[in-house]
């Protein structure tokens, strides 16, 4: 069986953003072998790591499995023999992406949906599959094209700028309509990468 991919699914690792990348991914190799996830064999290396690529806290993208390669990183609906798996570091519960890795995945979702024709409402995060998991992070929205649009900096520091100007942080929560919330929830999510 080969892997045929038409959807790209984003992960979090949960283990701490910025640890060194070559522990990192020892660690990812060691915990995917022993709980039996299949070796790749790319590029004269063996590998037990299930995801396709690992972007790590300074935006480096290392890959681990041929595109064609069957992945390990989410059995719903099949999805290991129809996407490429890609794991962010950190664990986006209680952290935030670092804008590299956020400019990392950017570039390289733009080249997976070129070279293999994957529909930009194929892009999802785990938890679109496995429900009953948080992953890519409760701090991450839905919709994956939401933090990839190229003006998601603008925006944000717009929504910031919108928030100060109308009231005070503590009350954020506190209103609930239309566009104001939009910006409100997007600027709460983020703010900690641009302020
Ligand atoms: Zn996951």
């Amino acid at each position: 069986m080969s892997n045929k991919p038409q959807h790209i699914i984003v992960h979090h690792s949960i283990t701490p953003r910025d640890l060194n990348s070559d522990i990192t991914e020892t660690s990812f190799n060691n915990t995917h072998k022993n709980r039996g996830f299949p070796a790749s064999y790319f590029k004269g290396n063996t590998w037990h790591i299930g995801y396709h690529y690992v972007i790590f806290g300074d935006g480096e993208v290392r890959q681990y499995r041929a595109h064609k390669t069957v992945g390990a990183h989410c059995k719903e609906e099949s999805m290991n023999f129809k996407s490429i798996g890609i794991c962010l570091t950190g664990n986006f519960d209680v952290e935030y992406p670092s804008k590299a890795q956020v400019d990392a995945l950017r570039d390289l979702v733009g080249f997976l949906r070129e070279e293999l024709s994957i529909p930009v409402k194929n892009i999802a995060p785990h938890r679109k599959y496995a429900t009953y998991k948080s992953c890519w992070g409760k701090n991450l929205p839905d919709d994956p094209n939401e933090l990839l649009d190229s003006n998601v900096e603008e925006k944000v520091k717009s929504a910031i700028e919108w928030c100060k100007e109308h009231l005070p942080e503590a009350e954020w929560d506190g209103v609930k309509e239309g566009e104001a919330e939009r910006f409100r929830s997007l600027a709460k999510r983020m703010k900690t990468w641009f302020t």
